[in-house]
């Protein structure tokens, strides 16, 4: 249990919001990044910290297109809130097809898709580009990735 009183570091106050929901196009994936680094911006990241957000973007919004609405065309949701200390978190939601086991798919090099080359990296890039990444999914309910990330500068 937490000791009374201590403040969560993931949870601060939110300062501004940012909402997109894009179709499952792979077009998508480029417009996803640039719109989450372009309001990110206004923090004054470091360009590696900016790159940083950008890579695990793509990752987590590659995942919405080639997973989540595999055969189909769905709509990824995306919400960037811009918190209190410099942290940045954002969430991708999708509505397709879930995620069996979490702890599994999060190891390193597990994939379920290898007759495309997958590499099963994605959630291993995430999670070395951010200070934490959670994820929530049930079988046929959607998935949820938030990714925190503290902007610390120059
Ligand atoms: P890579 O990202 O290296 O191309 P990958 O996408 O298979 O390969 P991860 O991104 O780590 O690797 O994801 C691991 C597994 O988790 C995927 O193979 C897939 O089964 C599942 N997965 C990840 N994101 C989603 C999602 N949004 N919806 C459904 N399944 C997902
Ligand atoms: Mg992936």
């Amino acid at each position: 249990m937490k000791a009374k009183g201590t403040k969560n570091k993931f949870t601060a106050e939110v300062k501004n919001e940012m909402k997109l929901r894009l179709p499952s196009l792979s077009v998508n994936e480029g417009m996803a990044r640039a719109a989450v680094a372009a309001f990110c911006s206004q923090l004054d990241p470091t360009p590696s910290e900016l790159a940083d957000i950008k890579c695990a973007v793509s990752e987590a919004v590659t995942n919405c297109i080639v997973h989540a609405y595999k055969d189909s065309i769905g709509i990824i949701y995306i919400t960037v809130r811009l918190c209190e200390g410099g942290l940045v978190r954002i969430e991708i939601k999708d509505n397709g097809c879930g995620i069996e086991d979490v702890e599994l798919a999060r190891k390193p090099l597990f994939t379920t898709d290898a007759e495309n080359e997958r590499s099963g990296m994605g959630f291993t890039v995430m999670e070395s580009f951010c200070d934490k990444v959670r994820v929530f999914s049930g079988c046929k309910k959607g998935t949820t990735v938030t990714l925190f990330k503290y902007l610390r500068g120059r």
